[in-house]
């Protein structure tokens, strides 16, 4: 006779079903995309252990996730514009980043100092880029001052990391922690891993050499948001205590296309945190030891995060001043009348009303 397990148990329900819905809503998407193009470029100015710098922003298009394969997160569209069929060759991938030496050359004064390069995944996975393009784009900017990779935790390891520290680099792995609350994680962003990972991620990169840059997202669905903005505060302070992970970067849901909170959002269920609730978080944890910053996608439209329409753009100005110096006190000069409906938000919203205001 066969017996009950966790498996079964669990076959149909939480992230299995999560990732069977999550699959679904990505079939519907039959855009495709070119493998020797980058998926985005763009140069700006980052806050960095050593001070602010300029920097040079890669989104290679890889293969994509291997997470988002199998149904992946409830808000993550990237994987909708990955190359199909799993697998980018390495002239192809050497291509994109030619690509966007020559957008810098076309745009920037001067090399940028720091390079940060996102995949849509991780990588640090060898199915996304093997370690012979790993060692050619670690070679290609080996001359700049420091490089931010983006990686899952379980793809974290000392040897991967040790081709760009040896080159002389800085180096930081940028981690899609999302939430230190593994019940939130799990349940809300259904992402797979725990803290207890992060944490292991974290002494890897340390033993290489490298720091951690953590990426947090503010209010997955399902939550209310004085929920989420708690949340974020305690996730914050403790990423900020692990030893390594010298930044925080905080950003607010947005709707992408192709997700689960893209078809929340449309029956009403969603709306993206209120940049309010981003400035609270960033002034209430500005005393911990740890950079925090954040960079809210698409503030003051619908899909991502806004107040009122009045006021959206003086916040965003507010928070990436805060990005750049880390001082509470620019969001003292910014008021707006809607500050008493976050407020009303921030009092009466909860997990099964929301969203109380759109
Ligand atoms: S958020 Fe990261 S782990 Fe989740 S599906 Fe997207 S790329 Fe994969
Ligand atoms: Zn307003």
């Amino acid at each position: 006779m066969s017996q009950p397990t966790p498996e079964v148990y669990e076959s149909g329900r939480g992230m299995d079903a999560h990732n069977e819905v999550m699959r679904e809503i990505r079939a519907r998407n039959d855009e495709s995309y070119d493998p020797t193009e980058p998926t985005r470029v763009w140069l700006d100015e980052d806050n960095t252990p050593d001070g602010v710098r300029t920097s040079l922003t890669i989104i290679l298009n890889t293969g994509g996730c291997r997470w988002a394969r199998a149904g992946g997160c409830t808000m993550c569209g990237y994987v909708a514009e990955s190359v199909e069929g799993g697998t980018v060759a390495h002239e192809d991938l050497m291509t994109q980043v030619e690509h966007c030496l020559e957008h810098e050359a076309d745009t920037a004064d001067a090399p940028a100092e720091l390079i940060k390069i996102y995949t849509s995944g991780s990588f640090l996975d060898e199915r996304e880029v093997p370690a012979g393009t790993r060692e050619a784009i670690a070679q290609t900017f080996a001359d700049r001052e420091r490089m931010v990779v983006e990686s899952l935790p379980d793809f974290v390891d000392r040897e991967k990391l040790a081709a760009f520290v040896d080159r002389g680099l800085a180096v930081d792995v940028a981690v899609g922690l999302e939430t230190a609350t593994d019940r939130v994680r799990h349940d809300a962003v259904n992402k797979y891993f725990d803290f207890a990972d992060f944490e292991a991620a974290c002494a890897e990169a340390r033993e290489a050499g490298a720091g951690v840059k953590a990426y947090l997202l503010m209010k997955p669905p399902f939550l209310a948001e004085p929920d989420a903005v708690e949340d974020m505060k305690r996730s914050v302070r403790r990423c900020g205590s692990v030893e390594g992970c010298h930044t925080v970067s905080m950003n607010p849901c947005n709707v992408q296309r192709h997700t689960m909170v893209e078809e929340l959002y449309h029956d009403g269920g969603y709306r993206p945190p209120w940049l309010w609730s981003v400035a609270e978080v960033l002034e209430a944890t500005a005393d911990e030891d740890v950079i925090v910053v954040s960079d809210p996608v698409g503030h003051g439209s619908d899909r991502g995060s806004h107040n009122c329409g009045e006021c959206d753009d003086l916040v965003q100005r507010a928070i990436k001043d805060f990005d750049l110096r880390q001082d509470p006190s620019v969001f003292e000069e910014v008021s707006c009348a809607c500050e008493s409906t976050w407020a009303y938000v921030m009092r009466e919203e909860t997990a099964y009303n929301q969203p109380l205001v759109r």
